[in-house]
């Protein structure tokens, strides 16, 4: 049976967002469905309507979700109906040539659901990331279905699922930042503070916030910054050295995804220090470095896939961490909306007004 529910679509490239009613399968062999209570909307979401992923209109977009599970199919025995989950769109396989390697955070197969989601026509739906989550219920491989603490507030949680994980793990897991290092992190939207509470949360001693707009470094002091540098009145780099004895610091995180902001990550950084490359940039990108100080600065040159997070591990640890008080992620809820007010939700991320709306259902 399909259930008739309503989800925002996207098109057509460059077209607005708009709200149609959906239908959604029942689960499945190895399927799960779930009714979903909050849903954030991210820069991909946008990316999708804009075409600069894939040209696979139409998009069921959404996909920064936690909810309640409804039903689950054959063979599903990780969740159960009942069950609050944060949806991740890392599945590892378990048998991939990186999950065999014993690095499922790197897996090249990650599990979706079989089946699609369509319009009421039966025209197939390509969902956001594999999950398609602006929508009242949702359909995932059971492993996308990542169970936490009841006690966690949906519209926070569902945060986790993608922007936060993203820039939690870029500190920790990537650049395995430690007590008593210092790092820089450039671009303070909702990525770039989650590193810097990444950062915090992992001990480290100086923890330097770059951004062009004064108002995204008060938000990153307030995530754990000891320091803040406006880089559209400021060379960012002479001030990072500034503030750490002339040398630059131990990690540079760039969550921009831009050339000219890789470079000032990239010069950033101490001797050996590591730069972590977290913000997507577009495929005409480029970036010239002279070969000789790639190789004389030594260190580690990264990229931050996700977060380099393993959903199972991480998911139910940071919401735990958060319901001890030591992660605060009802700050990156700057507000919350209902699904039509999507498209202008869109409008007021490229504004940079927002570090997170969030669609509740
Ligand atoms: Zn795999
Ligand atoms: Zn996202």
């Amino acid at each position: 049976m399909a259930n008739a529910v309503k989800g925002v679509i996207a098109g057509a490239k460059g077209a607005p967002v708009q709200v149609e009613t959906i239908l959604v399968p029942d689960p499945g062999p190895g399927e799960v469905l779930v009714r979903i209570q909050a849903c954030g909307v991210c820069h991909t979401d946008l990316h999708y309507r804009e075409g600069a992923i894939t040209n696979d209109f139409p998009f069921l977009l959404g996909h920064e979700a936690s909810g309640i599970v409804e039903k689950v199919g054959p063979n599903v025995t990780n969740v159960a109906p009942g069950d609050f989950v944060i949806l991740a769109w890392r599945a590892p396989c378990g048998t991939c040539r990186s999950c065999l390697r014993g690095r499922p955070w790197y897996c090249f197969a990650s599990r979706n659901a079989q089946q699609k989601m369509t319009r009421q026509d039966g025209t197939p739906l390509a969902a956001a990331i594999g999950i398609g989550a602006f929508a009242e219920l949702a359909l995932v491989a059971a492993g996308q279905a990542v169970k936490v603490n009841p006690a966690a507030r949906p519209e926070a949680a569902g945060l986790v699922g993608c922007g936060i994980m993203a820039g939690l793990g870029a500190a920790i897991n990537t650049a395995g930042v430690s007590r008593g290092d210092s790092v820089a992190v450039i671009g303070c939207g909702g990525v770039g503070n989650a590193a810097i509470a990444g950062a915090k949360l992992a001990g480290a001693h100086t923890i330097i916030g770059v951004d062009v707009d004064d108002r995204k470094l008060e938000w990153a002091k307030q995530f754990g910054a000891t320091h803040t540098i406006n880089s559209r009145h400021t060379d960012p780099v002479q001030a990072i050295r500034d503030l750490t004895g002339g040398n630059g610091v131990n990690v540079a995180i760039e969550a921009v995804g831009k050339p000219e902001t890789y470079r000032q990550a990239f010069y950033a950084r101490d001797h050996a220090g590591t730069v972590v490359l977290v913000g997507v940039p577009s495929p005409e990108m480029k970036i010239e470095l002279p070969l000789l100080e790639v190789f004389g600065r030594g260190g580690v040159l990264r990229s931050s896939w996700y977060g380099d997070c393993l959903p199972t591990r991480d998911f139910p640890m940071y919401i735990d961490l958060y319901l001890q008080g030591r992660l605060d992620l009802e700050r990156f809820v700057s507000e919350t909306i209902t699904l039509d007010k999507v498209e202008e939700a869109f409008h007021k991320m490229e504004r940079g007004e927002v570090l997170r709306s969030v669609v509740v259902f």
